[in-house]
C-alpha cells in the first residue's frame, strides 16, 4: 500500500483491507476462535525444553482457566496482573484473562518491590500470576495491596506463601466443574480495556497505558496483507519478554494467525542461536542489542542460520552499520525496522521490500495517520522537514490510567504526540532523528529518567540530580547521572551506583557513570535542561 498526502500535510497510510478480527465480539472470543480452528497444529516450542503445544491444548487450557478464573470471582473488567518470564503458562493466563474480559496488566519480572508496588498501584489486580521468579516478591508486596485477592504461581511445584495457589494445582483439582467450550462475553469493545502496559509517556514516572479491546482487534487486522506469506506456515523466535508491549503484541499477532512460535525465557547466547538452527527459524524478532549480537559475536559462526530469511527489529534505532554487517555475515536477506510506542498498541511504521532506504523506519502501516510538527509552535510541516512526530488511528491508547492529565498532554484532537522527532521524505518513508521526550531507552528497554532522579533525592547526601542516556553501540544508550552532593558530605561514584542498584530494576542501574557537579542547569520554571546536560556529555572535560 502506497500512502496518500490529504490536504494539511497529513500522511495516510491507507485503509485496512481486511476487517476480520475488529467484527468479533470480544478479543476473548477472537482468541478462542483462532485457536479452535488451528487444530492439532504446533503453535508454540519452549526452547529450553523442547516442549512442544498445539493449538488444542491452548485452547482447552485457556478455556478450563478462563471458567476456574470466574469461579474465583474474576468478572469483565476485573484486572489480572502477569509478572512472569515467556512461557505457556504466560500465553495461558493472558488469553484466558482476554476470554473472561478482564483486563490483563503484564508487569516487568526484573522490577524491585518498589517498582512492582507502583505498577500494581496503577492497575489494582485482583488477581496475580506470576512465575517461580517472581512469586516471592508479588507475594510479599502484595501483602500491602489488600485489592490483590489471589496470587497464582505458574510454575515450580510448591509454595511457601500462605496466599498463593499453585497453577497446576487450580488446573487439576476436581473441585472446579468446567465445560469443553466457553463463550467470551461480549465486550463494549472501544471502551472496555484489554491491557495495561508501563510506559512513562513524555515525561515523568511509568504510567499505565490503557490499550482497548479495539486497539488490539484493529491492530490484528492491520497486520494481515493479503499479499503475505501465511504466518501459520513461518517459525519465528522470540525472546522479547511478553511483559512488554513489543513482546505482547507479537505474542498475540502471532498467536491468533497460527505461528509456530518458538520462544525463550530470556536472551541466553548459545541457546537462542542454537534454538534458530535446531527449528529452522525463518522469522525473528528482534532489538537492536540482538543484532549487534549477531552482526559481531565470534560464537555466531559456528552455527548454521541459512534458514534466517526476516529479522524484523523494533523498539530503539537500529545503525545502519550493524544491519550490513548482518547481511554479510549471515546473509539474511531482509531486515525490516519498525517504530511504535506502547501508547500505538503495536507499530505504526514498518519497512516493506519497497521503502527500505538506509536509516529509515519505513512507512505508514494500513490505518494510520501521520503528520509533523514544529515542536515548540505546532505548526503542520512538510516533506523533508523535521519535527514532532504524530499519529492517529485505532490503535491509539484510550489513555493513561486514573491520569487525565498526562492522556490530554499526549493525546490532542485524537493525536498521539510522540516527542520523538523525525520527518518523511518524498516517498513518504519516515527518519527519526531525536527524542524531545524525557525517555532513556536501554536495551529497548524504558528507562523513565523523573523516577531514578526521584529516586536519587531521597538520598540524604545528594542535593540535587538529574539523569540521561549516555550513547552506547550496544544498549543503544546507558542512564548516567548528573549529582550536586550536599555540602561538607562524602559521597562516591560507587555510592550512588550502589544506591540505584540496590532499588531499581536493572535497567536503570546508572550504567553510563556519574558526573558530580556544582548545580543542575534548570529553566526559570524548574525544568532540567537536559539538551545542556547532553552537550556537555560531548565534551568530557567541560564542567558545567
Ligand atoms: P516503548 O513504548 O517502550 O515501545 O517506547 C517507544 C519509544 O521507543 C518511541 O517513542 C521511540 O523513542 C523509541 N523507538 C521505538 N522504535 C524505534 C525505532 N525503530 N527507532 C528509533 N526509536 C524507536
Amino acid at each position: 500500500m502506497t500512502s496518500q498526502l490529504l490536504p494539511g500535510n497529513i500522511v495516510f497510510g491507507g485503509p485496512i483491507p481486511v476487517r476480520v478480527a475488529q467484527d468479533y465480539r470480544s478479543l476473548g472470543q477472537y482468541v478462542l476462535e483462532k485457536y479452535k480452528s488451528f487444530g492439532d497444529q504446533t503453535v508454540m516450542i519452549d526452547a529450553v525444553t523442547g516442549t512442544e503445544y498445539n493449538a488444542k491444548f491452548m485452547y482447552d487450557s485457556i478455556v478450563r482457566l478462563a471458567q476456574i478464573l470466574q469461579k474465583l470471582g474474576v468478572k469483565q473488567n476485573d484486572v489480572i496482573g502477569l509478572s512472569s518470564e515467556n512461557s505457556v503458562g504466560f500465553a495461558i493466563a493472558m488469553f484466558a484473562g482476554f476470554a473472561v474480559g478482564a483486563t490483563v496488566a503484564p508487569l516487568n519480572v526484573t522490577y524491585s518491590d518498589r517498582e512492582v508496588d507502583h505498577a500494581i498501584n496503577l492497575s489494582k489486580p485482583k488477581v496475580i500470576f506470576a512465575s517461580k521468579i517472581t512469586v516471592d516478591r508479588v507475594a510479599k508486596v502484595a501483602k500491602n495491596n489488600k485489592f490483590v485477592k489471589a496470587i497464582i504461581a505458574l510454575s515450580g511445584n510448591s509454595t511457601n506463601h500462605p496466599n498463593v495457589q499453585l497453577f497446576t494445582d487450580l488446573m487439576n483439582n476436581d473441585k472446579f466443574k468446567t465445560t469443553p467450550d466457553f463463550t467470551s462475553p461480549t465486550a463494549n469493545k472501544a471502551e472496555d480495556v484489554s491491557l495495561i502496559v508501563c510506559s512513562s509517556g513524555t515525561t515523568g514516572l511509568p504510567k499505565g497505558v490503557q490499550l482497548t479491546q479495539s486497539n488490539l482487534l484493529a491492530t490484528l487486522d492491520s497486520q494481515i496483507q493479503p499479499t503475505m506469506m501465511p504466518l501459520s506456515e513461518i517459525t519465528l523466535l522470540t525472546v522479547i519478554p511478553w511483559f512488554h508491549a513489543f513482546g505482547c503484541l507479537t505474542l498475540i499477532t502471532t498467536a491468533t494467525m497460527g505461528t509456530r512460535l518458538v520462544y525463550l525465557p530470556k536472551f541466553e547466547e548459545n541457546l537462542f542461536l542454537s534454538a534458530i538452527e535446531k527449528y529452522r527459524v525463518m522469522m525473528a524478532f528482534m532489538v537492536p542489542p540482538l543484532m549487534v549480537f549477531l552482526a559481531k559475536h565470534p560464537i555466531v559462526d559456528k552455527y548454521d542460520l541459512s534458514s534466517l530469511m526476516v529479522l524484523l527489529c523494533g523498539a530503539a534505532p537500529l545503525s545502519r552499520e550493524t544491519e550490513d554487517q548482518i547481511k554479510e555475515r549471515i546473509g539474511v536477506p531482509f531486515i525490516r525496522q519498525g517504530y511504535g510506542l506502547s501508547e500505538s498498541t503495536l507499530s505504526v511504521l514498518v519497512q516493506t521490500d519497497d521503502f527500505c532506504k538506509p536509516g529509515s523506519v519505513g512507512v505508514l502501516k494500513v490505518g494510520i495517520y501521520a503528520k509533523v510538527i514544529d515542536p515548540d509552535t505546532g505548526k503542520l510541516l512538510g516533506p523533508n522537514e523535521r519535527g514532532e512526530l504524530c499519529f492517529k488511528g485505532d490503535g491509539i491508547m484510550k489513555g493513561y490510567i486514573g491520569d487525565t492529565k498526562s492522556t490530554q498532554t499526549a493525546i490532542k484532537d485524537g493525536w498521539l504526540h510522540t516527542g520523538d522527532i523525525g520527518y518523511y521524505d518524498n516517498e513518504f518513508e519516515f527518519f527519526i532523528v531525536d527524542r524531545i521526550k524525557e525517555l532513556i531507552k536501554y536495551k529497548g528497554f524504558q528507562v523513565p529518567p523523573a523516577e531514578i532522579e526521584a529516586l536519587l533525592l531521597t538520598n540524604d547526601k545528594i542535593k540535587d540530580a538529574a539523569v540521561i542516556g549516555r550513547p552506547d553501540e550496544e544498549a543503544g544508550e546507558l542512564p548516567m547521572a548528573f549529582v550536586v552532593k550536599q555540602a561538607n558530605v562524602q559521597l562516591s561514584e560507587d555510592d550512588v551506583i550502589t544506591f540505584v542498584h540496590e532499588r531499581a530494576s536493572p535497567a536503570k542501574r546508572i550504567r553510563g557513570g556519574v558526573i558530580f557537579v556544582e548545580e543542575i542547569p534548570k529553566n526559570p520554571s524548574g525544568k532540567i535542561l537536559r539538551r545542556v546536560l547532553r552537550e556537555m556529555l560531548k565534551k568530557p572535560k567541560s564542567k558545567l
